[in-house]
């Protein structure tokens, strides 16, 4: 089975769309019609991507990234965030929140499988460069350095040939 991706979208036509598209590409696409039910399901599935639609009834994915993102469990999964409203600031505002990608509706079929694809290989780099600090024993309270948000995996600053 392909990566799972819990889909949180209102739109039915958005939502099947979101699916299709990520089951045509081998991912595992959970869809999720009611934002309130986003964390819930996030725990349930484990997901290792969330595309979160901000215009949302009831609660607003800006409301839910903040709380995934205030969630220890929750919080390393990455969220990329899809909206309609491409007003000035609007990016920010959602990066702010904390997501890690974002992509405006209507979206390009390319451009939303790339910017899945990247955040993916992005997340899989950041574990793979995390040391596995669960049984290194370090000292109580003292929390593993974060790294900077938005860091670029790779690029630059390779570390010197071993030999
Ligand atoms: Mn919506």
């Amino acid at each position: 089975m392909g990566q799972k991706i819990l889909v949180v979208e209102d739109n039915e036509l958005n939502l099947k769309l979101f699916c299709d598209l990520l089951r045509a590409h081998g991912y595992a696409a959970e869809p999720v019609r009611d934002g309130r039910e986003a964390l819930a399901r996030a725990r349930d599935f484990g997901p290792e991507l969330i595309v979160m639609d901000i215009q949302m009834p009831h609660i607003s994915g800006l409301e839910l990234i903040e709380q995934l993102k205030a969630d220890a469990e929750l919080k390393p999964i990455p969220i990329m965030a899809v909206t309609a409203y491409a007003a000035k600031g609007d990016e920010e505002r959602i990066r702010d929140a904390g997501a890690e990608g974002y992509v405006s509706k209507p979206i390009s079929v390319l451009k939303f499988v790339e910017a899945v694809r990247a955040l993916l290989d992005a997340a899989a780099a950041r574990a793979a460069e995390a040391p596995e600090t669960e049984e290194a024993a370090a000292p109580e309270g003292e929390a593993a350095p974060e790294l900077p948000a938005g860091e670029d995996a790779g690029e630059g600053e390779a570390p010197p040939d071993p030999i």
